[in-house]
């Protein structure tokens, strides 16, 4: 088996977790999973472990950007965006659903309790709720730039004000109205 990243044969066993063999790499310490072992062992578990948030920083420089072939069926590998704006990326073989992991990236998932939850990463409902939330970032530093901090933070305050009302429709007309007392 080749390491996708160093190109040559320096994958060897090692055990990841208590029931998940794995291989890494004796050079870049890159680490490969087949997804039948690493469901089997999330089958293991008991329960799902409590999420924790990211708050290490993660640096960029893990991440290995190069075009990766699958160690086991030599399939070119995809590469996914995992947290909203960070830059955190996994490698995984479309064709036998095999995960890569770059030095220290399943060191990260542990420190997260995330590691159970590798197979969902790469779902659409996952990757959806991801970019919404990177578009959801986006607008909110757009609106702070545009009103400032403090007419933002009123706009805020009116719009769940107006939300929570039942007549929010005559409100809001109200509002908009050049002269509302005139028909
Ligand atoms: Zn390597
Ligand atoms: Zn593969």
């Amino acid at each position: 088996m080749k390491c996708p990243v160093c190109k040559t044969e320096t994958l060897v066993l090692v055990d990841l977790a208590d029931n998940l063999p794995a291989n890494q790499c004796t050079n870049c310490r890159g680490i490969w999973v087949s997804s039948n072992q690493y469901l089997a062992w999330v089958r293991l578990q008991p329960a799902p472990l409590p999420e924790k948030p990211i708050t290490t920083p993660i640096d960029p420089k893990w991440d290995t950007h190069t075009l990766k072939l699958c160690p086991e069926d030599g399939h070119i590998m995809a590469r996914y965006k995992i947290f909203p704006n960070l830059k955190f990326y996994l490698d995984r073989c479309r064709h036998c659903n095999g995960i890569w992991f770059d030095n220290y990236e399943w060191d990260v998932l542990v420190s997260h309790n995330m590691q159970d939850k590798v197979n969902q990463f790469f779902t659409k409902p996952w990757q959806e709720k991801m970019r919404a939330q990177e578009v959801s970032e986006r607008m909110d530093k757009i609106y702070l730039e545009k009103f400032g901090a403090d007419d933002y933070d009123k706009i805020k305050e009116i719009r769940s004000w107006l939300k929570s009302k039942p007549q929010q429709s005559m409100l809001l007309a109200y509002l908009q109205a050049d002269d509302p007392y005139k028909i």
